[in-house]
């Protein structure tokens, strides 16, 4: 995570709790909030870059930060910006878990953004419908509480936890490859003139979309990669049967922009009332 000396003096305002004095009492430290966990981090070289560094970053801090934001272990050990690795695709955060619910208050309040960013990633817009078929998936899934969710990474582990989504009747805005591909694959398929998948001859069109193989690792120049496919499948001879791929890779930074400079206008409050109906209650007495 790079951070820029300009930004943090003007959010801060070179107040405590972000600055401090060092343990030892002889310096000034920096401190800030791990945007993916949650988690006090350090900034390292604001003032003083250390040899071979370019820029300051971020560094997660082994303590607590009074006022600024408490160590928790296991959730810092999961922050892909602490250890990038692939997740335990079975690991689940406590049903009470304090941060699994902010996640679940995430994916609710900013359901318009993870629809929007989902539309530009794959080439599709889902209907209402699908949205909210979704929803329902991503609640019987848990996916929440599934280890791998962090707060930066929301729009993408939204899709990753939930089923394979019918593609019949939505409508392909931008993906010429997969336009190809159905008129390659599925003779009985066309695009109607929204581009929307239908059928050319009343018979049964089966295309279906999904999201697996959630992946995070550190790539050589340090950066964290993470990324999922998004595949289109049809079934033949009762096996599914892959017509289409596409590995996204998640571009966290653009969805935190997305959340924190927020254009009002542009908001979608009629997702965001969907998703509060479909798993609103999952937050208990806690909203
Ligand atoms: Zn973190």
């Amino acid at each position: 995570m790079l951070i820029d000396r300009e930004r943090f003096e003007l959010a801060t305002r070179k107040m405590p709790p972000w600055y401090q004095p060092s343990s030892s009492g002889n310096e000034l430290s920096q401190f800030a909030v791990c945007p993916a966990c949650d988690n006090p981090i350090q900034v390292i070289g604001l003032y003083r870059l250390p040899k071979g560094l370019a820029h300051p970053y971020g560094k997660h801090a082994n303590r607590s930060v009074p006022g600024l934001a408490m160590l928790d272990v296991e959730r810092r050990d999961a922050c892909p910006y602490f250890m990038p690795r692939k997740p335990d695709r079975h690991a689940r955060r406590r049903e009470s878990d304090p941060f699994a619910r902010k996640i679940l208050r995430t994916v609710i309040e900013q359901f318009d953004r993870i629809a929007y960013v989902l539309e530009k990633d794959t080439g599709v817009r889902l209907s209402k419908k699908k949205l909210q078929e979704m929803l329902a998936s991503y609640r019987r899934m848990q996916g929440h509480r599934y280890v791998g969710a962090n707060l930066l990474n929301v729009p993408w582990i939204f899709a990753y936890m939930t089923k394979a989504v019918s593609l019949y009747g939505q409508k392909i805005v931008d993906n010429p490859e997969l336009v190809e591909a159905i008129e390659r694959e599925l003779p009985h398929a066309a695009l109607d003139h929204q581009a929307r998948i239908t059928n050319r001859d009343s018979s049964y069109v089966d295309i279906n979309a999904s999201f697996i193989s959630h992946d995070c690792r550190a790539a050589s120049d340090g950066q964290v990669v993470e990324e999922m496919i998004f595949c289109v499948v049809t079934t033949r001879y009762r096996k599914p049967m892959e017509i289409y791929r596409k590995s996204i890779r998640f571009d966290v930074e653009r969805f935190h922009r997305l959340i924190k400079h927020s254009d009002h206008a542009q908001r979608r409050r009629d997702l965001v009332e969907l998703a509060r109906r479909e798993l609103g209650d999952l937050l208990g007495n806690s909203s």
